[in-house]
């Protein structure tokens, strides 16, 4: 074959991170066949989905085998009921979001890396460590990347005015709270900050709020569309993947506010566009199951689960603090992103903690530079694995 390829694919890091996990977990299985080991990186939910949720589901699946009920393509943009229960959940957090500025999605990871679609080749900002898909898909575009680095000193949450020197004019922004690996979020003060920053460089802010079901404390904003300014300068990603565990159901959303525009062009008709080119929309049954992880009875039986997890994540930030080890998330997050030990790099840590106690993270050098000496440890799992693992923790912290 004689085909021009995508080069800027050859600029994406590889990441090792989660192939590399599986093989030093396999190889240490292989050694010692009987050890318990306690898995604490993954980032996927484990309890099943609320029963509101399924029966939901299965009474749209019924409908789907009935004539007069069938129902074909879906919309591309989402079925009205979905983005009216959306608006409504919008509504219930204090902010107005028009049900036809929500697009319904597969999921949040498929919105964050197809919009670079609609954008030319602008300054692109990035936190550092971040989730590797705004990096990944910014490179494969060949758009250059500014990283803003998270730290201890800052808590994780870089500010604008921790920026190099530079005008950074019609910037987009990536921002995720809580985060996803730190489990840091931005309060209303440090927001303002960025939405402030972004209106007065004409930057753009894409807002990824997919653990914000997590947020339990007052002065955290549940979405950017809190902060004034924001419907001029943000776009919101979000997803029932955390929320809903549709993690393997898959749908989420974007918002994109009519009044985002950049010159003439407005925003929200170019993810029209894309969307309607390049995307088919979201099943029926699912987008049912969605608007009932909505409905009243939904977000209580979700919200318990998510509890659930935050339990976990106490019982870890309990240990934690009890140990005096520097650490962030957990408290808004499932994630608990540590201080690895004073000259120890993270898989370094990783190995340690494998080899001396059987417990499996996420070393934070996979999330970027700024990672090398953190580790981050998931609440997703069972209580009993985790009251164990704290245990086993205890004794070599
Ligand atoms: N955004 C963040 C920060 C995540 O951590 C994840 C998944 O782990 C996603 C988005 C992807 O969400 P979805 O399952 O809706 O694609």
């Amino acid at each position: 074959m004689n085909i021009n390829t995508n080069t800027n694919f050859n600029n994406i890091k590889q990441t090792y991170l989660f192939s590399e996990i599986a093989a030093r977990v396999r190889a240490y299985e292989a050694e010692h066949p009987d050890a318990k080991i306690i898995r604490m990186g993954i980032g996927d939910v484990t309890l099943p989905l609320p029963e509101e949720v399924v029966n939901a589901m299965v009474k749209a699946c019924q409908e789907m085998g009935v004539k007069e009920t069938f129902r074909g393509y879906p919309p591309e943009y989402g079925y009205g009921f979905l983005r009216d229960a959306i608006s409504i959940h919008y509504a219930d957090l204090g902010v107005s979001i028009a049900p036809d500025s929500i697009f319904v999605s597969d999921g949040a990871k498929s919105d964050l890396g197809n919009l670079v679609d609609i954008f030319g080749n602008n300054p692109v900002i990035i936190p550092d460590p971040v989730y590797p898909v705004y990096v990944d898909s910014n490179t494969m575009s060949g758009n250059k990347i500014t990283y803003i680095n998270g730290t201890k000193e800052n808590g994780f949450l870089p500010s604008p005015a921790e920026l190099p020197e530079g005008d950074h004019k019609g910037s987009v922004i990536y921002l995720c709270s809580p985060n996803n690996p730190t489990g840091a979020v931005y309060d209303k003060k440090a927001l303002t900050a960025w939405v402030d920053f972004a209106v007065s460089t004409g930057s753009l802010i894409i807002y990824d709020s997919a653990y914000e079901a997590f947020i339990a404390e007052d002065d955290i904003p549940h979405t950017i569309y809190e902060i004034p300014g924001a419907y001029e300068c943000a776009i919101e990603v979000c997803s029932f993947s955390k929320f809903a565990g549709f993690t393997g159901v898959r749908c989420g959303w974007t918002v994109i506010p009519d009044s985002l525009k950049s010159g003439e062009a407005s925003i929200a008709a170019l993810w029209k566009r894309r969307q309607a080119t390049k995307f088919n929309g979201v099943s029926y049954p699912v987008q049912r199951a969605a608007e009932a992880a909505l409905s009243d009875e939904g977000i209580s039986a979700c919200v318990k689960n998510i509890n659930y997890y935050k339990e976990n994540a106490k019982l870890i930030t309990d240990l934690l603090n009890e140990k005096g080890i520097f650490y962030t998330g957990g408290s808004n997050s499932p994630y608990v992103w540590l201080e690895c030990p004073e000259g120890v790099g993270s898989w370094e840590f990783f190995d340690k903690l494998l080899n001396e106690v059987q417990i499996v993270g996420t070393p934070g050098e996979g999330f970027g530079k700024g990672g090398d000496r953190y580790f981050r440890i998931t609440a997703f799992g069972s209580r009993e694995n985790t009251m164990e693992a704290v245990e086993r923790l205890r004794n070599i912290l």
